[in-house]
Order: C-alpha cells, then structure tokens, then sequence
C-alpha cells in the first residue's frame, strides 16, 4: 500500500526475492513527495529532527512568517500527543542512540543506489557531495561543530572557507562566510529515478494500481485477510504500509496508533540559468535546499506540520526562500515563482526524526514503513529492502532496532 518511493523500492527488493507483488496507491502516481523532492542523497545526515536546541529554535522561527519551519495550530490530540513526544526526544541522549543506526542505514542506502547507478544513468546520480553553506559566525560554529562529529564517525568531511567554496564552484560568487563539505553525500533526479524504478518493476511483474484508494481491511485470527477498495477487493499473504504522512490514518483502521505528521515542504525548478552551482547545498540559515538537476536548478525548503488537506502555498514562505537564494547566490537571481510552478509534498514526520521499519507486534502479515521525513529518497533503496527481509523472514542486513514506531 503506497506507491511513493519507499513503497516502489519494498516492492522491488520483494520481487527480486520471488515474491509476487501489487502496489496500490490513491494518486496517479506522478506527483507526489516522492518526485518534486531535492533528490539528495544524504550520509551526513546523522543527526536526527528531535535534537537538542530544535524547540528553542522552532519557537523563535514560529513568529517569522518567511522563517523554513512552521506548526499549523489544531485542536487536535494527534499534534498534542507528537509535540509531546518530539519535547521528550530532542535532547542528546536520544542523538547519541540514534547516530550510528542512522549513519548505517544511510550509508547502506547509498550502497544500493551505486548498484542502480551502475547499470544505468536514467536518474542523473552523482557522488559530489553536499555543501552546507553557512552566512553567520552562529550558524557557522554549529555546522563546523556537527562536521566535527561526523568525521569521528567516519564521514569524510571539508571544512571550507569562503575562497575554497568558490574555487570549488568554479568562481560563482558564492556569499558563504565558508561550509562544511560532505564528500560522501550524492544526488539524483527524483522524477527520474521513479520513472526508472516503475519501468524496473513493470518489467519484474510487479502490478502498479494507481488510483486506488484503500478503504478498510479484513482481519482474522490477528491476520489481515483482505483490503478493500474503491477498486474492489485484493487479498494477499503479506501486506506492507508504505503510505507515508498517509500511515497514521491507514494503520488507524487496524487499530495500530502510529505518531506521524505530515510536513508540507515545497520546490520549483529555474530553468537555463546562465550561471549556477554545481554542487548541491543547504542554505543553513534558512534551511534551503539547491540542487543542480541537468539544466535546471531546484530549490526547495520550509517544514510546516500540518494535515494533508491543507495545500495551500503560503507566498511569505516561498519568499523566504527566493530570498535565501538570492542572498547566498547573488549572481543567479531568482524571481518568486508563480504558484502553479511550484509542487508541494508532504514529509511524514515521526516525533523521534527515525524513519520506521518494521513487522506489526499486532497483525502478523503486517510490515510498517514509513515516517521518513526529510530523508525518504535517502533512506529509500535501504528501507525497501529492509522490508523484503522483514517479509520474508531473513536477518535484517542493518540493525533496525532504532527504527520503531513510538
Ligand atoms: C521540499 C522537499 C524536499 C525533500 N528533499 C529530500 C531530499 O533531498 N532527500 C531525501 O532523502 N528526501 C527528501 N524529501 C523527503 C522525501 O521526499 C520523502 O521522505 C519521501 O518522498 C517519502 O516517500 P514515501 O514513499 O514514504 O511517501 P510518499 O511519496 O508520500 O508516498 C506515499 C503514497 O501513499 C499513497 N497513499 C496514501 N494513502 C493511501 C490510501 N488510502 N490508499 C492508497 N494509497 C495511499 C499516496 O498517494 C502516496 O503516493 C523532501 C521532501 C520535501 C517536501
């Protein structure tokens, strides 16, 4: 259930195992979180969302209406029940027990996607790096002081100054006081890839049912015997949720309590730039992201915890993007975008910032993944795979046990 990335990749690990599998997903399977995304490929990122310092922050950005993160307010015991959760998550205890499950599980990702990378150059994949570009001493101190982390752990890092960062960039004036390189992060073209994966599984026999909604299940002596819907009933030996910010709602009707919101992110592509970086980047102060995909450049950002019916694109913060942009780039100058050129998708957020993946304690044909946020097309290949091993009973190639719902 779920044809985004994570649910495209469980399928085809599951198919190269034998099994015979159908994907179902409500949308047309075209446009969803999984396609609009950055597209980066991401080992450095070791730490998770629930860190320390993250409230304080999150509460200062909550009354900046350009700032990237935002909480939609709601009556809601949901928000109340995840806020909670993600308070008694965000200190260090919780970072230190999360890095090296996270560091494995990233680095055996990218594992995955060299083998993809190797037998075909469909998605664009290329091992550059990421830059995290920093225009403050305060920013610059925190990012240097996470780079130092992630080199103890083995991540090969660059701690660049503002000369360095535009001999790397070929003399694009880059407004960077310096940036800290992480050489073993890469990039790839998100819609490409989900192309090359559904062509992939068309040609294993793997059935893709785009919109089909689910609308129920069918349980028996704690098995589910059937799902239903708007397309009829489908049966199967094993099920697996791969419904992203969609989870909650789906794992709800199976009387399993999962903790996921959804954070509404946007992007939009700028076309024949005459000048433009080469390596993708976050711009730390406002946590943009910029990666170069072929001729066009995309720029994405802005968390907001909301719902998932809530499409609106809010100006002011797709502003503060345009506006980060042009500040770090002053030679690119990028215009506001009209909105129906900007895509939007939802992250599914856990209160822990670890991604789930595992096998239902409560219904025995059940695998769960989802809930990974800022990192799905990362953690993708690791996660399907994962999935397959869960499914069918083999020792799980990376420790999972982090990797639980709350
Ligand atoms: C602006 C932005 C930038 C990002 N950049 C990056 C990045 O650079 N690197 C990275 O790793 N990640 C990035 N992400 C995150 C990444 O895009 C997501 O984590 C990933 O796409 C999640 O994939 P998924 O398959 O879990 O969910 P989705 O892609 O949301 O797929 C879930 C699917 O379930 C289907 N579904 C839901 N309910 C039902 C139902 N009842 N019946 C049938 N089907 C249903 C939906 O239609 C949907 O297709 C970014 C996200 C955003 C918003």
């Amino acid at each position: 259930m779920g044809g985004g990335i994570i649910g495209l990749c469980s399928a085809y690990y599951l198919a190269k195992e034998g099994a015979k599998v159908t994907i179902i997903d409500q949308s047309d399977m075209l446009d969803g979180c999984s396609y609009g995304n950055a597209g980066m490929i991401v080992p450095s990122h070791i730490i998770p969302m629930a860190q320390p310092g993250v409230i304080h922050q999150g509460i200062k950005w909550m009354f900046n209406a350009k700032s990237p993160f935002y909480i939609k307010p709601a009556l809601s015991s949901d928000l109340l029940f995840w806020l909670i959760q993600f308070y008694k998550n965000s200190n260090q205890k919780h970072v230190d027990k999360s890095m090296v499950p996270l560091r494995n599980l990233s680095f055996f990702s990218k594992e995955l996607y060299q083998d993809f990378a190797n037998a075909t150059t469909k998605f664009g994949y290329q091992e550059k790096g990421l830059l995290m570009l920093y225009n403050t001493e305060k920013v610059g101190e925190e990012e240097i002081k996470i780079g130092e982390i992630a080199e103890k752990m083995c991540i090969e890092v660059d701690f660049l100054n503002q000369q360095e960062v535009a001999i790397l960039e070929n003399g694009l004036k880059v407004n960077a006081l310096g940036a800290v390189h992480y050489k073993s992060d890469a990039h790839l073209s998100p819609n490409h890839f989900m192309a090359f994966l559904k062509n992939e599984l068309n040609e294993m026999g793997v059935k893709m049912i785009s919109k089909c909604y689910l609308k129920d299940f069918n349980v028996s002596e704690g098995k589910i015997t059937e799902i239903k819907t708007n397309l009829g009933i489908f049966n199967a030996d094993e099920f697996v949720i791969a419904t992203g910010s969609w989870s909650v709602e789906i794992a709800k009707k199976l009387g399993i309590k999962l903790y996921i919101l959804p954070g509404k992110g946007y992007s939009f592509n700028v076309e024949n730039l005459t000048v433009k970086p080469t390596i993708p980047s976050i711009l730390c102060e406002g946590k943009v992201a910029v990666t170069p995909l072929g001729e066009a450049v995309r720029f994405g950002g802005t968390l907001e915890i909301t719902n998932t019916k809530d499409t609106k694109i809010n100006i002011k913060r797709l502003q503060g993007i345009v506006e980060k942009v042009n500040q770090f780039y002053p030679d690119i100058k990028v215009d506001l975008p009209e909105t129906k050129k900007v895509w939007l998708g939802f992250r599914s957020c856990t209160p822990t910032g670890l991604p789930i993946i595992e096998k239902s304690e409560k219904i025995k044909n059940l695998t769960i993944t989802a809930g990974h946020a800022m990192m799905g097309l990362s953690l993708a290949p690791a996660s399907g795979k994962l999935v397959s091993e869960l499914v069918i009973g083999k020792k799980p190639s990376v420790d999972i046990t982090e990797f639980r719902s709350c």
